[in-house]
């Protein structure tokens, strides 16, 4: 057995202890757990059903505890050297690469996800304040050519205090993914991730102390999003907010910001077309599209749940598909062997069985899953087998929802041309992907599927250097990569006369 190996036990006691020292769960405000001071808010284990841990919103007091420190942790954050920021950042890094092991345990047992995946995306954690620490003392303006006697330049400059809001999908991921670059740009961040899968976010709060971040640069709110998340995100000490989520409570969050004049970036969610064209490599497009909707048990935003399938290999291709979604390990995610685990939360079970039952009564087929996987870890918690729909038209509701779940969506095509017209047949443009053997067809459709990521014969690879953001209902704004870092910094114009003797161009001038 392995050292990591030894760490994996449903022990959430010593799952939490090396983050919350005392055992006492709170927001991190100004470099210290605060506890919250309103409702009690119960913490599920999705593998059990069964409640672990309880702790209390955070409620209006604290954040506002957290914007007063933010507002002073920003003060002293702007004022050290860029390079003193990029050795920080890489410091919290550092600290992550150093936790890696109880920073995935923490993530799988309070979120459910298979070990093997919480260690990739700790690791991908790390890898952003690595990436972002290298953009810090790289940032600078431009001087621009005007045509009078001034020199002018360009400052690019923080916002101050940003906002972010996190799903329950991905919590340290996009805890990391949005924290990385506000801080590179000299913001401070306050972070309200999912009140259901908190834990990871704090615990990066408490890495970044001891990485030498000032306090009250990072802060992170465990709590509720009617209570918490709109105190946070209307609060007059914001400047920006970043929302990752659904489209129903971006479309909200983006109206609540604009009471204070505040811009947004959205990042939200998607109804991807993965489509296999007859040339392609059927079983390198296999492994493809179960990895595009089973892995994380569909709860991806880019999960590939619309698999658009040349006619003539229809048959031979579902069938390869169902072979594999019943040979998928479906099971305890603390299980190394384990490829998908829980679903998060029982009110998303119940919405992928309700999506399911929505499906066959529009006419759907249950090709494979749709049903619990039998007894052993999967008798409790919210297991669901990897779903094969076939029969299905795109104007069905399973076609159109996003439905968040280990569910695909099987959809016949005749030629290119209906193969695109069905994929941009959507009100979300996240991502989309083909796999044909030809590179001309690839790149064809790949510059006309509206999506703002497109993997040809590949899918759900990302990178932190490169743009991440939606097309449509899928959002607006960009992540990751000199993009996302672009959305935290706003530039100012400075212009200086350099004129000896300026032109007096209006008013009265004194001998
Ligand atoms: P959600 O929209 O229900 O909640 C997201 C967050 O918003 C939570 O922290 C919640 O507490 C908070 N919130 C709710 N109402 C609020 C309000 N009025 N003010 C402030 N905060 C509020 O989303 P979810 O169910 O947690 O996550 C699943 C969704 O996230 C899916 O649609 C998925 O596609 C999307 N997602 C998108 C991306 C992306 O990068 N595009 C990544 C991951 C997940």
């Amino acid at each position: 057995m392995s050292s990591a190996d030894k760490l994996m036990t449903r022990d959430y006691a010593k799952a939490m202890a090396p983050f919350f020292a005392d055992g006492v769960v709170g927001s991190w405000v100004n470099g210290a757990i605060m506890p919250g001071e309103g409702v009690d808010i119960e913490l599920i284990d999705p593998a059990t059903g069964k409640a672990f841990l309880t702790f209390k919103d955070a409620g209006g007091d604290v954040v506002d505890a957290a914007m007063k420190a933010a507002v002073a942790g920003q003060r002293v954050w702007w004022a050290m050297t860029a390079a003193e920021r990029g050795r920080i950042l890489w410091k919290i890094g550092a600290q992550v690469r150093d936790h890696l092991e109880q920073l995935a345990l923490l993530e799988c047992v309070s979120a459910g996800k298979p070990i093997r995946d919480t260690r990739v995306e700790v690791l991908k954690v790390a890898e952003m304040f690595e990436y972002y620490a290298g953009w810090a003392d790289k940032l600078h303006g431009d001087v621009i050519p005007v045509p009078t006697s001034h020199l002018n330049y360009t400052r690019p400059e923080p916002y101050g205090v940003v906002t972010q809001v996190t799903p329950w999908n991905a919590p340290i991921f996009t805890a990391g993914w949005q924290l990385a670059p506000a801080l590179c740009a000299g913001n401070a961040a306050v972070l309200k991730p999912s009140e259901m899968t908190p834990l990871t976010s704090v615990a990066l709060g408490v890495l970044s102390k001891k990485a030498g971040l000032p306090d009250g640069v990072i802060s992170v709110l465990a709590g509720l999003g009617h209570t918490t998340g709109v105190a946070a995100t209307t609060h007059d000490a914001t400047r920006k907010v970043v929302f990752v989520g659904s489209p129903k409570t971006g479309s909200v969050i983006a109206a609540q910001a604009a009471q204070n004049i505040v811009p947004c970036v959205l990042e939200l969610g998607g109804k991807s077309a993965n489509i296999v064209f007859e040339d392609a490599d059927l079983k390198r497009a296999l492994t493809g599209a179960q990895a595009a909707i089973f892995s994380g048990a569909g709860q991806s935003c880019v999960a590939g749940s619309r698999l658009l399938v040349q006619r003539s290999v229809l048959d031979q291709f579902q069938e390869m598909l169902v072979t594999g979604a019943n040979h998928i390990p479906v099971g305890d995610p603390l299980d190394t062997a384990t490829q998908i685990g829980p679903i998060n939360n029982d009110a998303q079970y119940q919405t992928v069985n309700r999506l399911i039952a929505a499906g066959r009564a529009e006419g759907a087929e249950i090709l494979a899953g749709g049903a619990r996987p039998d007894g052993g870890a999967c008798a409790d918690g919210y297991f669901l087998r990897p779903t094969v729909l076939g029969n299905v038209r795109n104007d069905m509701s399973i076609a159109r929802d996003e439905i968040f779940g280990p569910v695909v969506s099987v959809i016949p095509f005749d030629d290119e041309a209906e193969a695109i017209a069905i994929a941009n047949d959507s009100k979300f443009g996240l991502a989309g992907a083909v796999w044909t053997g030809a590179v001309d067809r690839a790149h064809r459709v790949a510059a006309n599927v509206r999506a703002g990521t497109f993997w040809i014969n590949s899918y759900k690879t990302i990178n932190v250097m490169s743009p991440f953001g939606g097309f449509a209902h899928s959002g607006y704004g960009r992540s990751s990569g000199k993009e996302g870092l672009m959305e935290y910094m706003q530039p100012k114009s400075v212009w200086t006369e350099t004129a000896a003797n300026p032109p007096v161009a209006f008013g009265y001038a004194p001998e």
